[in-house]
C-alpha cells in the first residue's frame, strides 16, 4: 500500500501523523510511505531522518493525496484536504464528527473511508486511540498547575513539593480516569498533599491498591468538591460523562470562595468544562483570573508538547494502522470490530450511529 503523510495545516498544530520510526515499521512491512516536506521538522523529525527510515519527501500535500492509497494524519482534515480525498482512499486521523456538519458533508462527498481514531476502542471498553492523548493532558495538568502557582505567573507563590518545614501545597483532582490518574501520579511525584474524587467505587478502589496512602481516595458529592476545592491550591478538572457535556462541578460562588492565587487547570474544557467560569484558552495566551483564581482552560493540551503526544500518538495508532495496510481496510475492519468501531464515513455515507444521532438531519 501506498501511505501518504501530509503536513499538519491547523493553527500550531506540530504533531503528525507517523513519525519516523513508524515510517520504518511501515516500511518494513513491504508499504512505500511519502510524506510532505517539513511534515516533522517542528518537533525534532527532520527531512533525512524520514528519507533514512525509508520514506520518499514529496513537495506538496495535493501530490500526496492524489498518490496515497492510505492518508495518515492527526488532526481532523482541513476543507481544501476533504476536498481532495477520494473514493477508494483511506483515511486515519482524529475527526470528531458530531459537533461538525461541514467536514461531515465534504467527507462523505468525498467518497473515501474515513477512519476516526477517537472511535476506536478496546477489548475493556476504552478508547485506546484516545487515551494517550489523555496520559498527556493529565500529565501536563500538574505541570502546568505548579507553574501559575508561581508568584509571577499569577499565583499565590506556593510551591507543590514544600519544603523541608514548610507543609506542601494541597492538589485536589476531581475525575480519577486516565486525566486524573495521571494528574494525580505526577502531583504525588512533586510530593503534593492530594486527594481525588471520583463516582465510580469500583475506580476509588483501584487508584487505592495503585496509590495506597499516598493519595487520599473521596467520593465526589456536592458536599466533597466544596470543602476539598475550598483547601486546595490547585484544581484538576478531570471528569468524563461519555457522550455528554461535562457537568459543571464549581460554580462562581464557590470559586470566589477557594483560596487567592489558587489554580483551576480544567481539563474538560473540551468537554465544555467543568467550572462554572472556565473558558477555552489557547497555549498563546492560555490562563485568565476569575476572582483571584487562576484559570488554565486550553483545549488542545497535547499540542503544546507535540513531540511527545507524537510519539505517544504513534504508539497507539501503529497496530491498526498496519494492519489497515497490510490485510487492506475492508479486511482489516471485518476481522477486527474495534478498528470497525473507528469506521466514521464510507462510501458517501456516514456509518457511525452517534454522528448520525448528531447530524442526521443536517445532512
Ligand atoms: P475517563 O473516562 O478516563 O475518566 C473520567 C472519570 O470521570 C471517570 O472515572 C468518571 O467516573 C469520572 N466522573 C464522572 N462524573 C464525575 C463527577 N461528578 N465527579 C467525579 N468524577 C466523575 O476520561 P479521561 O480520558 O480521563 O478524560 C477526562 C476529560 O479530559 C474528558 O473531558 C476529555 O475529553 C478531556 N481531555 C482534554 C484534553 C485537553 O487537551 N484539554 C486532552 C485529553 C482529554
Amino acid at each position: 500500500m501506498l501511505v501518504g503523510v501530509p503536513k499538519e495545516i491547523k493553527n500550531h498544530e506540530y504533531r503528525v501523523g507517523l513519525t519516523p520510526a513508524a515510517v520504518k515499521e511501515f516500511v518494513a512491512h513491504g508499504h512505500k510511505v511519502i510524506v510532505e516536506v517539513d511534515a516533522g521538522s517542528a518537533i525534532g523529525f527532520s527531512n533525512e531522518m524520514y528519507i533514512e527510515a525509508g520514506a520518499e519527501i514529496i513537495g506538496t500535500a495535493e501530490e500526496i493525496f492524489a498518490q496515497a492509497d492510505m492518508i495518515v494524519k492527526v488532526k481532523e482534515p482541513q476543507p481544501n484536504e476533504c476536498k481532495m480525498l477520494r473514493e477508494g482512499q483511506t483515511l486515519y486521523t482524529y475527526l470528531h464528527l458530531a459537533p461538525d456538519p461541514t467536514q461531515t458533508q465534504l467527507l462523505v462527498e468525498s467518497g473515501a473511508t474515513c477512519i476516526a481514531y477517537e472511535t476506536v476502542t478496546d477489548a475493556r471498553g476504552g478508547l485506546p486511540l484516545l487515551a494517550p492523548m489523555s496520559e498527556v493532558a493529565g500529565r501536563m495538568a500538574v505541570q502546568a498547575g505548579a507553574h501559575y502557582l508561581e508568584k509571577a505567573h499569577g499565583g499565590s507563590g506556593t510551591l507543590l513539593g514544600g519544603v523541608p518545614g514548610v507543609a506542601p501545597g494541597k492538589v485536589l483532582v476531581i475525575g480519577g480516569g486516565v486525566v486524573g490518574t495521571n494528574a494525580a501520579k505526577m502531583a504525588i511525584g512533586l510530593g503534593a498533599d492530594v486527594t481525588i474524587l471520583d463516582r465510580s467505587l469500583p475506580r476509588l478502589r483501584e487508584l487505592d491498591d495503585i496509590f495506597g496512602n499516598q493519595l487520599k481516595t473521596v467520593y465526589s458529592t456536592v458536599d466533597a468538591i466544596e470543602h476539598y476545592s475550598s483547601k486546595a491550591d490547585l484544581v484538576v478538572g478531570a471528569v468524563l460523562i461519555p457522550g455528554a457535556a461535562a457537568p459543571k462541578l464549581l460554580n462562581t460562588a464557590h470559586i470566589a470562595q477557594m483560596k487567592q492565587g489558587s489554580v483551576l487547570v480544567d481539563v474538560a474544557i473540551d468537554q465544555g468544562g467543568c467550572f462554572e467560569t472556565s473558558r477555552a484558552t489557547t497555549h498563546q495566551d492560555p490562563v485568565y483570573i476569575v476572582d483571584g483564581v487562576v484559570h488554565y482552560c486550553v483545549a488542545n493540551m497535547p499540542g503544546g508538547v507535540a513531540r511527545t503526544s507524537t510519539m505517544a500518538l504513534n504508539n497507539a495508532t501503529l497496530p491498526f494502522g498496519l494492519a489497515l495496510a497490510n490485510k487492506g481496510p475492508k479486511r482489516a475492519m471485518l476481522e477486527n470490530p474495534h478498528l470497525l468501531n473507528g469506521l466514521n464515513v464510507h462510501k458517501g455515507k456516514v456509518t457511525y450511529s452517534a454522528v448520525m444521532d448528531a447530524l442526521g438531519e443536517q445532512l
